[in-house]
């Protein structure tokens, strides 16, 4: 009665106390697998089992690997290496032996006499070698049509198998396709959980539970680690502007290459985005982070070839060692981050190794966008004014705002100080719009008061050019009727660069708003490119300014800019004029606008009011 249970095949003809053996080899290993125990541990167990139940024979379970399409040996513990080494690679036909012909037809193989049978004919050496009498051998299927190995039983004596002897085996075989199945199966589970998918490298839970392992070793061991941190410079424009099908290709080919480089040992993962990470333990000398670091940074010279795309990136690494930069995996990852951001501010495309230093600085801009934020609600930013003059009248004909942070104890705090943590904290968006405000309706005050007109220059950050921005800017400007002819914004070029920047630009030119180039001459953009910008104004940055009395290249360079803006319909504007000798030599290049200390450094409104009453 119990035979049914195990739904054996009715074609053989067993006895009640055979049966009874199958279902128990079966049970015991069901419930191994039950119980979680590996699954080769189990296919021995298997093998040893089998092996007792029919004297004199060895059992083997072959795996057919797809990707190379060829056999080889999973479990087999009562079989010589050397026989095992001859066996692993065979190619499943019609004459593969007993298991490659079973892989190959899908149907079992009864071979009883190897010397004879046809199967066997290109395996005699092996017969020779390995005095193979018979063997028997079952596929293994986990699909039904598709054989994924063979369990065989071999012995050296020539053999028929009896009912039970293939009862057994095809049994043995079917709950070796369980057991297989499973394991694909956690190991499908596995790799969701603990790879990431795109790259296939190890995802930032799994990195974890490896640096909490390594750490483990490394106190018990005495050993160094070392965490390194890697992350994409300008990925965010790849993906923005060749779309992220390519910026995950680009994210492949990173994994690729820096896997190339990398020690077997050491482990790689992607903990998010354009963010890697690469941990090196038992770190004898340190100076392999440094040759790996060397190695990583040359990878990025090389262009990268996406589809039909071709691109330069390159990446910032920043390093932290075990004991000396952290002892928790958290701290060592946070100082790595700490010194790969130290990377990025000193110009990307490198890499900086953490010492306590940073984490000072990092306090220090924490703290710094904390202030901000509530120097924000206690109205302590304030606008100073910095007039431009007409070269040929001398007259006033345009103000830039310039901010300031009115501190409570630093007292009054450069834009240069802040601007940059600003708009890294993306706090720039709210302070850029106070200024936009409280400059919009400072002059419009004035000239409601009868000032004669003049253009207001306010300083735009890339960061505040989106959409939702200009929208808040345009009812600024509706909700005070303010002239808008007045109104000149200064964006700098690297900005211009970005398409959905430019996009927003051409929107303010649209209502009649000037964008005036700033810092021109500083960035990437070429002349040429400017006719097809929405500007028209160029302010030649104030490093050309400064030494062109004693600069031949300056001059011929500030030349060129006049001459060829003018041609281009652009006004120019010099910046940073601070001698005589400089407006003498601007003026006579025809530049239209003068702004600098020479004529007045930027100053509060009520001073700026003073020079209305020479107009
Ligand atoms: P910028 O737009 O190039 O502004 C001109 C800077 O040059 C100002 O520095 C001004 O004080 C300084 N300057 C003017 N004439 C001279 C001169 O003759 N000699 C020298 N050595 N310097 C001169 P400031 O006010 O410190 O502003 C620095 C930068 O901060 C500005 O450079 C601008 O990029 C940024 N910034 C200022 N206010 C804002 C703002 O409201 N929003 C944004 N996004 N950025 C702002
Ligand atoms: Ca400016
Ligand atoms: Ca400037």
């Amino acid at each position: 009665m119990k035979a049914k249970v195990i739904s054996l095949k009715t074609e053989y003809q067993v006895t009640t106390e055979q049966a009874e053996k199958l279902l128990r080899l079966q049970r015991e290993i069901l419930e191994q697998v039950a119980l979680g125990v590996d699954y080769r541990t189990i296919l021995n167990a298997l093998c040893y089992a089998a092996e007792q139940l029919v004297s004199d024979s060895l059992a083997s379970i072959m795996i057919y690997d797809e990707s190379h399409s060829f056999l080889t040996v999973l479990a087999a513990p009562s079989i010589p290496s050397e026989a095992i080494e001859a066996l692993n690679g065979l190619i499943p036909s019609e004459n593969a032996g007993s298991c490659g012909t079973a892989v190959h037809s899908n149907e079992p193989q009864y071979v009883t006499d190897t010397r004879t049978d046809c199967r066997w004919c290109d395996l005699q050496g092996f017969v020779e070698n390995f005095s193979i009498g018979a063997c028997w051998s079952c596929p293994i299927k986990i699909e039904k049509d598709t054989a994924m190995g063979s369990f065989a039983l071999s012995s050296f004596e020539k053999r028929t198998p009896s009912a039970f002897y293939k009862q057994l085996l095809e049994t043995s075989a079917h709950i070796i396709g369980i057991i297989l199945k499973r394991e694909q199966e956690e190991q499908s589970l596995w790799q969701l959980a603990h790879r990431d998918v795109l790259t296939g490298l190890e995802n930032r839970s799994s990195f974890n539970k490896t640096l909490a392992r390594a750490l483990d070793f490394a106190y018990t061991q005495n050993t160094q680690l070392a965490v390194l941190v890697l992350d994409l410079d300008g990925f965010k424009d790849v993906n923005d502007t060749q779309g992220h099908d390519v910026g995950d290709k680009v994210l492949q080919w990173v994994a690729e290459q820096v896997q190339q480089v990398l020690g077997e040992t050491d482990s790689f993962a992607r903990l998010g985005g354009d963010e890697f990470v690469i941990l090196i333990e038992e770190l004898v000398k340190p100076f392999v982070v440094d040759q790996l670091i060397e190695e990583i940074l040359m990878l990025f010279k090389q262009k990268i070839k996406v589809a039909s795309h071709q691109f330069s990136l390159s990446t910032s690494i920043g390093v932290s060692f075990f004991p000396d930069d952290g002892q928790t995996a958290e701290k060592l990852l946070r100082n790595a981050d700490t010194a790969m951001y130290a990377a990025k501010k000193s110009g990307r495309n490198c890499a900086k190794i953490y010492h306590e230093d940073l984490t000072n600085l990092v306090e220090h801009r924490v703290n710094l966008v904390a202030e901000m934020r509530a120097a924000l609600v206690n109205q302590d930013f304030i606008v100073h004014y910095q007039p431009q003059f007409c070269t040929k009248s001398q007259k006033l004909l345009g103000v830039e705002a310039l901010v300031r942070w009115q501190h409570f104890d630093k007292g009054l705090i450069s834009p240069q100080t802040f601007i940059s943590i600003a708009e890294q904290s993306g706090l720039i968006k709210e302070i850029g719009l106070w200024v936009f405000i409280t400059a919009c309706q400072q002059c419009k005050k004035w000239w409601d008061e009868g000032v004669a007109d003049f253009s207001l220059a306010i300083n735009l950050s890339v960061k505040q050019l989106d959409s939702e921005s200009i929208q808040q800017m345009q009812e600024v400007l509706m909700g005070m009727n303010f002239p808008l002819h007045n109104l000149e914004l200064e964006v700098t070029e690297s900005l211009v660069m970005h398409s959905e920047s430019l996009h927003e630009l051409k929107k303010l030119e649209a209502m009649g708003i000037r964008i005036s180039m700033d810092d021109f001459g500083t960035g990437y953009s070429s002349l040429a490119q400017l006719k097809h910008l929405p500007i028209s104004k160029l302010k030649i940055d104030r490093s050309f300014i400064k030494d062109l009395t004693e600069n031949e290249s300056d001059r011929i360079l500030i030349k060129t800019i006049i001459a060829l803006g003018h041609s281009l319909g652009l006004k120019i504007v010099a910046e940073g004029v601070e001698t005589i000798e400089q407006q003498d030599f601007l003026a006579a290049q025809g530049c239209d606008l003068i702004q600098g200390y020479l004529r007045s450094r930027p100053v509060p409104p009520e001073q700026l009011a003073e020079l209305f009453v020479h107009l």
